[in-house]
């Protein structure tokens, strides 16, 4: 048992070799020589520095993806100089000075936010390396990007023109790429191909496959690289619809340690809302997690492990502990497995997000700095 585990009562165990064996498994099934790992919101919990760095040493990785400018900060400095890492999300333009110091490179959603950009790299009373810059094609998410040909060509030129900028790359991001929608798929593929293609810009600078994608999509990616997360961390972002066409590794799982135990005699009632009462004299077992780890309350109810037997949460789940129901007495320090394998029993991320009316990306972001990420 790690110590962490012991002091805390709770730690998100995480493995590399996991981590490894999914990056190259994507890269085989989606033929990719270059992978873009998305490292976003902490690595999607599993911890931004450490899934980078093992990609970076174990596979040789060099290009990673987060969504905020702070997040970008904290990852490029756990790289080695010759990595790049991309702003993935819309970023303040006025802030380019500060992206091309720091070597880190945004996507680009409209000609106005690279005018912005030059105006506040021009500002800078120093001489900024270029800014690296990755054109976005709005061809269905409707978040960021240019819609025409027209407007990317005006970006793409600008780009090109300036010396401020470098052209870094040109990207889409699919909507339905991991649900049966495959109409509404193709339609993104096509716009994005017709904008590059209409306008030269050479293929070696796309990027648009997600883990849908990646997966599902396979014979259809059109690029050398793809740009995936969830896949690296070893989940199926179509469960329960679609199984994966390859096999994936869980790199995460969440377990906990009885603290308590004690008996619940019939008629008492336990936790917020005294939503639950004793049919019978049973034994109960308490935990120090909660819903401030990102144990949701919409898991109570959940199953969880303990010595491979099946058990419920019993009641609401509250902020810092929850009670679980015990077929018999068990020691203080027993683990108990909310997500993972106990020895034999597995209890799955994909099954754990569809009880709680959510998707594992969901949870995992969720899981807290309270909790220990611990290697295994
Ligand atoms: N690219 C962009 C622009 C994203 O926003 C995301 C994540 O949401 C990804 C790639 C990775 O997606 P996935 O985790 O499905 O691979």
């Amino acid at each position: 048992t790690s110590a962490a585990l012991k002091r805390r009562g709770l730690a998100f165990f995480r493995s590399k070799k996991a981590l490894v064996h999914n990056a190259k498994a994507v890269m085989e099934v989606a033929n990719a020589k270059r992978l873009i790992a998305v490292v976003k919101a902490n690595a999607y919990g599993y911890g931004d520095t450490w899934a980078a760095k093992t990609l970076n040493q174990e596979l040789g990785v060099k290009d990673f993806a987060v969504a905020t400018l702070d997040e970008g900060v904290r990852v490029r400095s756990a790289l080695p100089d010759d990595c790049d890492v991309i702003l993935l999300g819309v970023q303040p333009a006025f802030l380019a000075d500060e992206m091309a110091e720091k070597n880190l490179s945004p996507v680009a959603g409209s000609f106005d936010w690279l005018l912005a950009a030059k105006k506040a790299i021009d500002e800078k009373d120093k001489k900024l390396p270029a800014l690296k810059i990755h054109l976005a094609v709005d061809t269905g998410m409707g978040r960021l990007g240019a819609k025409t040909r027209a407007e990317l060509a005006s970006m793409y030129n600008f780009v090109c023109a300036e010396d401020c900028f470098e052209l870094a790359g040109v990207m889409t991001h699919f909507a339905t790429a991991d649900e049966d929608n495959q109409p509404y798929y193709d339609q993104q593929l096509a716009d994005f191909m017709a904008m590059v293609k209409g306008l030269d810009i050479p293929e070696k600078y796309c990027h648009v496959a997600n883990s849908g994608s990646a997966l599902y999509h396979h014979d259809e990616v059109p690029t050398d690289t793809i740009r995936v997360g969830s896949v690296l961390y070893g989940y199926n972002p179509a469960l329960p619809d679609r199984p994966s066409p390859i096999e994936l590794e869980p790199v995460g799982s969440l377990v906990g340690q009885i603290w308590g135990v004690h008996r619940l005699l019939k008629g008492e009632s336990l936790s917020y809302g005294a939503t639950y009462t004793a049919n019978e004299d049973q034994w109960v077992g308490t935990i120090p997690v909660g819903y401030a780890d990102g144990l949701k309350r919409t898991l109570s109810g959940m199953t969880v492990l303990v010595n491979e037997q099946e058990e419920k949460i019993l009641g609401r789940v509250t902020m810092d502990q929850i009670i679980i129901s015990l077929r018999e007495p068990v020691a203080v320090g027993s683990e108990v497995t909310f997500i993972g394998k106990d020895q034999e029993k597995e209890i799955k991320i994909e099954d754990v997000a569809e009880y709680g009316d959510t998707i594992p990306h969901e949870l995992l972001t969720g899981i807290s700095s309270r909790v220990p990420r611990v290697d295994v």
